[in-house]
C-alpha cells in the first residue's frame, strides 16, 4: 500500500477541481500547441538539472514547500573570524542565532541521520554546515558523510563552507557524491571584506587584515571554479551588511554567475549584542525587509535568487522554517533505533510527487486562467501576506502562523519574493494586541493577508489598518490571484478562482 503524502493530511486529501473557464483554458493548450517538446541538448540539460535538485529544499523553492533537510553538528572548529559571527552561537551565514545544542561524533550523526530519515520520511538532504567550518573539520565531515552514504543511499548530501579550503577537497567532494556545496561569499573586493572578516587561519599562519581577505577571495573563486569544472551544481550565499557590501553584492553576484554557481542566496544580517559578535555588539543593524528585497531585486535579473532561506541552526531539522531539532536531542535519538527504509521512503516520495503535480496543474491553471481576466490599465503590483503551514497551500489560521510567506502579484504572475518572521498572535488571552500591532507592523505595506481562518477581533483590527482579509483553502498562487483579478479586474472574476478542498 502506498503511504499518503505525509506532513499534512489535508494535502493527502485535497482534491483540486477546475471551473469551466479553467478546463477550457487546458483544452485550448493542448490542441493549441503542437505537443513537441523541444528536443536536443539544452531540454535534455533542463530535465537532468531539475532532477538534481527538485527534492532538494534549498535548491529548489517548490521543493522547501514539500521536503525536509537535517543539518548534523559534527564540525566545530572554524578558520576565519567574521564580523557576525559568535561560534559560541550558530553561525549566522547559515543559521539563526543560538547555541548548538550539541556536538556529534561521525556515527553518533549518522545514527541521528538513520533514525530522522525513518521518522521523517520526507526528509531529502542531510547537510553539514557547522557549527565552525565543515572543511575546517575535513575528517570528522568527510567520515560522516561515508557513513551516510553506505546505509542511505538516497539521501542527498550538501556542505556549506566558507571556501577557505574548498580548492584542496572538491576531489574528495565528488568522490563522496555530494552533489550540492554551498559557499558563503561576501565580497570580491578584499577592501570590502576587510570590514567583514579580521583574520584568516591559512596553512598553520594566521593573516590579519587585508592580506587574509586576499587569501580568502582567491581560494573562494578557485573552489567555485573547481566545483563547476567537476559539475557539482553550487549555491553561495551572501550576507547583506547595510553600508559594507549592499552596494556591492551586484558585483559579486557577477563574478559568482560567472564561476558557475547556480543560484545566488542573499541574507540579511541577523544582529543582535546579546550574540556577542563584533557587528552585534557594535550597533551594526541588519537590513530591513525592503532593503533585503531591493538589493536581491537588483541582482534577480542575472541569475536564479534564492528567497526562501530561514537560516537555518547548524542542527535544523524539519522542513524549511519548522524546527523538530528538540525531538532529536543526543538523549532522545540514541534510545531511537534506526528504522530507515528505502522502499517505505520511496513510496512517500512517489506520493509528495504526485501532490506537487496536482499543485503544479493549479498554478499554471491559475495564471492561464488570470489570462482570461482583463484587468485594469493601471492595475499595481502589490505584496499579500499568506499563512501556510507548508504543501504551497493556504492552510494555516492567522492566528497559528509564526510567519508569513510574501507574494508580489500582479495582472501576470503571484511571484514568491520571501519569509517574514511573526509573533505569535495566539498567546492565551495575554498580550495579543502588543502581538497585533508588531505583526501589522511587519506586514504594513502588504495589501491582504490570505489565511485558512481569522478570529473576528484580529480581522477588525487588521481591516482598520487598511490590509484587505481572504479567509480561503488551497493553492497559494491561484487564491493570490483570484484575489487580484477581483480586486483589479474590470469585469467579474469569480471564473478564475481554483482550488476547492
Ligand atoms: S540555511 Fe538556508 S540554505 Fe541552509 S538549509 Fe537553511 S534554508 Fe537551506
Amino acid at each position: 500500500m502506498t503511504p499518503p503524502p505525509p506532513n499534512a493530511t489535508a494535502e493527502s486529501t485535497l482534491d483540486i477541481t477546475l471551473t469551466k473557464t479553467q478546463t477550457k483554458v487546458k483544452a485550448a493548450k493542448k490542441g493549441g500547441s503542437c505537443g513537441c517538446s523541444t528536443s536536443g541538448q539544452p531540454q535534455e540539460m533542463d530535465d537532468k538539472l531539475r532532477s538534481r535538485i527538485e527534492n532538494h529544499p534549498c535548491y529548489s523553492e517548490e521543493a522547501h514547500h514539500h521536503y525536509a533537510r537535517m543539518h548534523v553538528a559534527v564540525a566545530p572548529a572554524c578558520n576565519i573570524q567574521c564580523n557576525y559571527c559568535n561560534r559560541k552561537y550558530d553561525c549566522a551565514n547559515e543559521s539563526r542565532p543560538g547555541v548548538v545544542s550539541e556536538l556529534l561524533t561521525p556515527e553518533e550523526a549518522a545514527h541521528k541521520a538513520l533514525v530522522v530519515a525513518g521518522k521523517i520520511p520526507q526528509m531529502s538532504v542531510l547537510g553539514i554546515a557547522g557549527p565552525g567550518d565543515p572543511l575546517a573539520n575535513p575528517e570528522k565531515t568527510f567520515r560522516t558523510f561515508e557513513l551516510v552514504a553506505e546505509q542511505a543511499p538516497d539521501i542527498k548530501l550538501c556542505l556549506s563552507t566558507n571556501g577557505l579550503m574548498l580548492p584542496d577537497y572538491v576531489d574528495r567532494i565528488k568522490a563522496l557524491n555530494i552533489d550540492h556545496v554551498t559557499i558563503t561569499i561576501n565580497m570580491v573586493d578584499p577592501a570590502v571584506g576587510e570590514k567583514i572578516y579580521p583574520w584568516v587561519h591559512y596553512r598553520r599562519r594566521r593573516y590579519r587584515g587585508i592580506d587574509g581577505v586576499k587569501i580568502l577571495h582567491e581560494r573562494q573563486m578557485e573552489g567555485l571554479q573547481a566545483l563547476q569544472a567537476a559539475d557539482v551544481l553550487c549555491k553561495v550565499n551572501s550576507v547583506l551588511v547595510p553600508g559594507i557590501n549592499d552596494e556591492h553584492l551586484p558585483e559579486v553576484n557577477a563574478a559568482i554567475r560567472e564561476r558557475g554557481a547556480f543560484l545566488h542566496n542573499i541574507m540579511p544580517l541577523i544582529s543582535a549584542p546579546e550574540h556577542g559578535t563584533y557587528f552585534g555588539l557594535n550597533g551594526q543593524p541588519g537590513p530591513t525587509p525592503k532593503e533585503l528585497k531591493a538589493v536581491q531585486d537588483s541582482c534577480s535579473g542575472n541569475m536564479k535568487l534564492m528567497r526562501h532561506c530561514r537560516q537555518c541552526r547548524a542542527d535544523a531539522v524539519g522542513l524549511l522554517g519548522e524546527d523538530r531539532s528538540q525531538e532529536f536531542t543526543k538523549e532522545k535519538f540514541m534510545e531511537m533505533s534506526a528504522d530507515y527504509d528505502l522502499q517505505t521512503r520511496q513510496a512517500v516520495h512517489v506520493g509528495i510527487q504526485q501532490f506537487k503535480n496536482k499543485v503544479k496543474a493549479a498554478k499554471e491553471l491559475a495564471s492561464a486562467g488570470a489570462q482570461t481576466v482583463e484587468t485594469r490599465p493601471d492595475s499595481p503590483k502589490v505584496l499579500v501576506a499568506v499563512a501556510s503551514k507548508g504543501g504551497g497551500l493556504v492552510n494555516q489560521h492567522f492566528g497559528h502562523a509564526k510567519e508569513f510567506m510574501i507574494y508580489e502579484v500582479d495582472a501576470a504572475e503571484a511571484k514568491f519574493i520571501g519569509h517574514r518572521k511573526i509573533a505569535d498572535y495566539c498567546q492565551g488571552g495575554y498580550g495579543e494586541e502588543a502581538a497585533l500591532d508588531g505583526i501589522l507592523q511587519t506586514i504594513e505595506d502588504c495589501q491582504a493577508i490570505l489565511a485558512m481562518k481569522i478570529g473576528p477581533c484580529p480581522q477588525k483590527a487588521i481591516k482598520a489598518a487598511g490590509i484587505e482579509v481572504v479567509e480561503d483553502y488551497g493553492v497559494i498562487e491561484a487564491i493570490a490571484r483570484k484575489y487580484y483579478d477581483q480586486a483589479f479586474s474590470t469585469q467579474s472574476a469569480t471564473d478564475a478562482a481554483t482550488v476547492i478542498a
